[in-house]
């Protein structure tokens, strides 16, 4: 943040100061990222950390890989569009964002499904531990996945689910894996990756790092921070799109050793000699499984020129100064009406997004997203707040608050219909 910036968001913090906001706007190196997304006139979209909005150019991409690739194109388009190199082009768009070589990272499957890879993976790798390391507070996806897996393989794995600040203590000579969330999805805290990493190997351990709320989020750098693999979602901060497909980085000094649980034809060597025998391609493409969904991919793709030029020292220092801004605005005209900052933080250890709680979080949410402001709701009581820097002003954050305050004041949430709870929250 530039001496400037700091001083108005001073103000901001201060008092009834919309237009040092709207003058934080004016300065903002990535104002014109906004553009780049098709954001509904008048809302205020603070919920990229669940779902990333429309970015401009996928539509057009979409409607030609459809009109021109599949429809003209057919079967030819797999070499003439270039669709079978499509998982390794995208991948390698991606890796900048989280500190990978471009030829270590691929697109394929869900979050989900790339974890319960790489997570067996790791144990092959540790054939004599029997302990994977994970907090109690993990994404419920991930801890399921573990627990799948351990049941898969016979019951002779732990997984060991321990406190954050017990993370430490549990890792020790046993230990095949140490499985997190680099950023939490409840409460925005974010781990120190490089001195977690370092702790597992320093036990011997591998490091396996989920980054569905870092990639695009926070600066990340799997290389400089010695990660062993990683996984993370492309429909969060990369806005690829309801169910877009999912990314997966290996250390390159563990891509020969590191062997895919679900060894589909696409991750063999040589697909297309059609070997009843499989033997793993070289590098990051062994963790392939089956057919890409190419519209779902053309899809990310097009997403990711929204970061075309975009620093993340930028996206950083942005989405700190919208987070301050939005804490700062909460505990001023929130807390005293009941909606209190779920867990306070340190810049430092804070990723892209903020809690508050409040005992009837749900009912308030609604009644903020019918007022046109879309955060969402995790249970018990968290009122979740997302702040991707390439499209959220700081007067977004301003409005948001003032509308927040307004909802709890008059008591607007307090009705039947915002009660009621959606299969989706
Ligand atoms: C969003 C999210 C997932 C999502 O997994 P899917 O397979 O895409 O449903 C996984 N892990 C974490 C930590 C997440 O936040």
């Amino acid at each position: 943040m530039t001496g400037l910036e700091s001083a108005l968001l001073d103000a901001a913090r201060a008092a009834d100061h919309r237009d040092a906001c709207a003058r934080l706007d004016a300065g903002d190196r990535l104002a014109s990222c906004r553009d780049r997304f098709a954001l509904p006139e008048g809302l205020i979209y603070l919920d990229g950390n669940s779902l990333g909005p429309l970015p401009r150019g996928v539509p057009e991409r979409l409607h030609r890989v459809v009109h021109d690739e599949w429809g003209d194109g057919l079967v030819r388009s797999w070499n003439a569009a270039g669709w079978i190199d499509l998982p390794a082009r995208v991948g390698a768009r991606i890796a900048p964002l989280i500190g990978a070589q471009p030829g270590d990272v691929l697109v394929a499957d869900s979050t989900s499904i790339n974890l319960f890879k790489v997570l067996a993976a790791a144990l092959r790798l540790r054939p004599d531990r029997h302990a994977i390391v994970t907090e109690r507070g993990n994404f419920p996806s991930d801890l399921y996945v573990a627990q799948g897996l351990v049941a898969h393989l016979g019951g002779h794995h732990v997984l060991r689910m321990v406190d954050g600040d017990a993370l430490a203590d549990a890792i020790d000579e046993d230990v095949a894996v140490v499985m997190l969330t680099h950023v939490d999805y409840r409460t925005g805290r974010m781990h120190d990756m490089a001195a977690v990493t370092a702790a597992a190997h320093g036990a011997g351990a591998l490091a396996l790092w989920d980054l569905a709320h870092s990639a695009g989020a926070v600066p990340v750098d799997v290389t400089a921070s010695g990660a062993d693999m990683a996984i993370g979602c492309g429909y969060k901060y990369l806005n690829g799109g309801p169910g877009a497909p999912a990314f997966v980085y290996v250390a390159p000094a563990l891509q020969a050793l590191t062997v895919s649980p679900l060894t589909g034809w696409l991750g063999h060597a040589a697909p297309f000699a059609f070997d009843p025998a499989f033997h793993p391609a070289d590098g990051i493409r062994r963790m392939q499984c089956g057919t890409p969904a190419i519209l779902a991919l053309a899809a990310l793709d097009a997403a990711l020129d929204a970061w075309e030029g975009v620093a993340m020292a930028d996206v950083r220092a942005k989405s700190l100064a919208l987070s301050e801004l939005f804490i700062a605005r909460a505990t001023a005209d929130c807390a005293p009406l009941g909606a209190t900052v779920a867990l306070p933080l340190p810049p430092e250890r804070r990723g892209s997004q903020v809690s508050l709680r409040h005992p009837q979080g749900y009912a308030v949410m609604q009644a903020l997203i019918a007022r046109g402001v879309v955060g969402d709701f995790r249970t018990p009581d968290l009122m979740r707040f997302g702040f991707a820097p390439l499209y959220t002003r700081y007067v977004d954050v301003w409005d948001a608050v003032a509308m927040l305050h307004d909802v709890l004041a008059s008591g607007a949430w307090d009705r039947p219909e915002f009660r009621e709870r959606a299969a989706v929250t």
